[in-house]
């Protein structure tokens, strides 16, 4: 599915003079590696200020505790992303509310935001699935109208770009009152470990997101609030100031991967290619088909017969899964979810592909 090892090796000198740095310096926490790596991720993203932190789920508990919310309130989200999503609103006690997902592009549709909307609402958490951009003009129209916060789960997105009503192009996870990324190795931009890091306008939030990652201290030993200790360390943070480097290029990689693949599959019948919106580019975090006529469980198992991995984001939406009976949700309801949980198949989709692998996938795809 990925490709990590010859990533690696096309930056490998870079990358372990980086990482020597950083034990010559035996600053592992913090310091001047982490720092410099928040600055240049600001500059990349256009956004005052980065804090960075342990992982793609502390980033969004802490989003969440930063924003003060209160148990019972109500944060509306979506069944079809990674449990994480989720899972963090339960953990602070607040109650996940659950709104389907559009067909098209697997993200949450706004148009049925609204009727999920009661007085202990309090944040939307739209997710930007498989590297699009969900419709942040509605769901900012909708946050507004209800007073609602918005935390973008940018986990999958990072260097996605949004396109707003004036055409201004503005990244995924800048948009909300807070957007929170993952570095897991096999995110858009991985680091050889867990990482992740929250980014906000609002000066205010960005002090208690830090104070909250750091055990609610500013100062050594006095505390203000209770907090957690996430922290990104600085050998991440040296790979990551690498990489980050080459992440357009790496993004580039992607997209020229993903056209090649469409250009290959766009008139198989047995097959929808990834669909695409105007108000986002696409990085192709995954590539990920609708496989028609409950085709999908063997074209799975026929491309494993060939060796060609694929995998299925998400087998089984959230709403489903156990941790959530509580919510009382049944089979039917949220449908969208349901249907496209035995539709989709995820195909190898990395930095390092090449032609020759992606026409291999496709004839095999296409072999009766
Ligand atoms: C990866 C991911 C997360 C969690 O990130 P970790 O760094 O693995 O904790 C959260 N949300 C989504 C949508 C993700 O893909």
């Amino acid at each position: 599915m990925v490709d990590l090892k010859s990533q690696y090796l096309a930056i490998k000198k870079e990358v372990d003079e980086a990482i020597q740095n950083v034990i010559d310096s035996s600053v592992f926490i913090q310091g001047k590696t982490v720092r410099e790596f928040e600055i240049q991720l600001q500059e990349y993203l256009q956004i005052p200020y980065v804090i960075s932190c342990g992982n793609g789920t502390d980033a969004l508990q802490m989003a969440l505790m930063a924003l003060g919310l209160q148990p019972g309130d109500e944060v509306i989200t979506t069944p079809f992303t990674f449990i994480a999503t989720a899972e963090v609103i339960s953990l602070l006690h607040l109650t996940p509310v659950f709104v389907d997902v559009d067909p098209k592009t697997f993200n949450i549709d706004p148009a049925l935001i609204e009727e999920k909307i009661t007085t202990k609402t309090k944040a939307i958490i739209p997710v930007h699935l498989f590297g699009q951009a969900a419709n942040m003009q509605e769901i900012q129209r909708i946050a507004n109208q209800h007073s609602l916060f918005i935390i973008e789960d940018a986990c999958q997105s990072l260097g996605t770009q949004y396109i707003d009503q004036q055409g201004n192009t503005i990244q995924t996870g800048t948009i909300g009152d807070i957007g929170v990324t993952s570095f897991f190795p096999t995110k858009n931009l991985g680091c050889f470990g867990d990482g992740g890091a929250i980014f906000t306008k609002n000066k205010e939030l960005a002090e208690r997101c830090r104070m909250i990652a750091n055990h609610g201290s500013v100062k050594k030993y006095h505390y203000e609030l209770i907090g957690v200790n996430s922290r990104l360390d600085a050998i991440q943070a040296a790979i990551l100031g690498v990489k980050l480097k080459y992440l357009d290029d790496y993004i580039k990689a992607r997209e020229n991967a993903a056209a090649l693949y469409d250009l290959l599959l766009q008139d198989d019948p047995g097959v929808i290619i990834p669909q695409r919106v105007d108000y986002s580019t696409h990085t192709f975090h995954q590539y990920t088909l609708t496989v028609m006529d409950g085709q999908r469980d063997r074209l799975k198992e026929k491309l494993a017969m060939n060796g060609i991995p694929s995998m299925i984001y998400y087998p089984k939406p959230l709403h489903l899964q156990k941790p959530f009976a509580h919510l009382g949700h049944t089979l039917g309801s949220l449908p969208v979810s349901e249907k496209l949980s035995e539709q989709v198949l995820s195909l190898p989709m990395h930095t390092e592909l090449t032609p020759e692998q992606q026409t291999f996938i496709v004839e095999k795809i296409q072999e009766e």
